[in-house]
């Protein structure tokens, strides 16, 4: 009865570390439990395995990092749920606000290494795919995506896809009127990706629209990082700790 009641609860021991995220003005402290940090993130297990000054401190600093996004994370690590929405009523740069918190979290997902993080955003942004403004609030995030990821970044090729079915003329057209400077590695993406498009003609003569190729996607791994190993969806507990859905809204 115990392995049965056990099996089903978070792990988290009673070591707890601070993690000092963000400078100046911007800093902010949190507390997470250690073991469960661990768990999750390879970049923790090192830090804090190892005779690193963090080991010794219980400080990790990630001055580089944005304190909401972090803040994300550690709700996540405790819930299995993203704490993000998008209200409908809410106004634009509001709206702006919770995509550009989603993106820098993914980022931060990236510098922790922690794919099941990572992996849950990318649902959460093919959720989001079928509104507009997602798309055109996303797509202005691709400098900094594109400062801050390896060349075979999933985000990165989810951006392209997204402009490639997603954005339409008059989008594009916005940004070229405010000069807005997209990086050439996105651009030539885009570029690829359209010609592909065009190119592919699906035998039954049915044209394939932006709503219906995310729909084809929706719920697939395309844009997970795992590979070859577990889907975080595939770790369904009857507590909850870890769900099929991957956010609450
Ligand atoms: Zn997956």
């Amino acid at each position: 009865m115990d392995d049965c009641l056990s099996h089903n609860r978070l792990d988290m021991g009673t070591k707890v570390i601070a993690v000092r995220v963000g400078s100046n003005k911007a800093l902010k402290d949190f507390t997470v439990h250690e073991a469960l940090v661990r768990k999750s993130s390879p970049f923790f297990e090192k830090a804090l395995a190892q005779d690193w000054v963090e080991s010794q401190s219980r400080i990790v600093k990630l001055p580089t990092m944005k304190p909401p996004a972090f803040q994300l994370y550690v709700q996540w690590l405790y819930s299995s749920r993203l704490y993000l929405r998008i209200d409908e009523k809410s106004k634009l740069v509001d709206r702006s606000k919770v995509i550009e918190c989603c993106i820098n979290a993914y980022l931060l997902g990236d510098y922790l290494q922690d794919i099941a993080f990572k992996d849950t955003l990318i649902d959460l942004i093919l959720e989001w795919s079928s509104m507009m403004y997602v798309l055109q609030a996303a797509v202005l995030l691709t400098k900094d995506v594109y400062a801050n990821t390896p060349e075979d970044s999933l985000l990165r090729q989810l951006l392209v896809d997204l402009s490639v079915w997603g954005i339409s003329p008059y989008a594009w057209k916005i940004s070229a009127d405010s000069a807005f400077e997209f990086p050439n590695a996105f651009l030539m993406g885009v570029v690829t990706g359209q010609s592909k498009r065009l190119s592919d003609i699906d035998p039954s003569g049915v044209k394939e629209t932006g709503y219906s190729h995310f729909k084809k996607i929706k719920g697939t791994c395309i844009y997970h990082c795992h590979r070859d190993g577990p889907c975080y969806k595939s770790d369904v507990q009857v507590d909850g700790k870890h769900s099929t859905t991957p956010a609450k809204k």
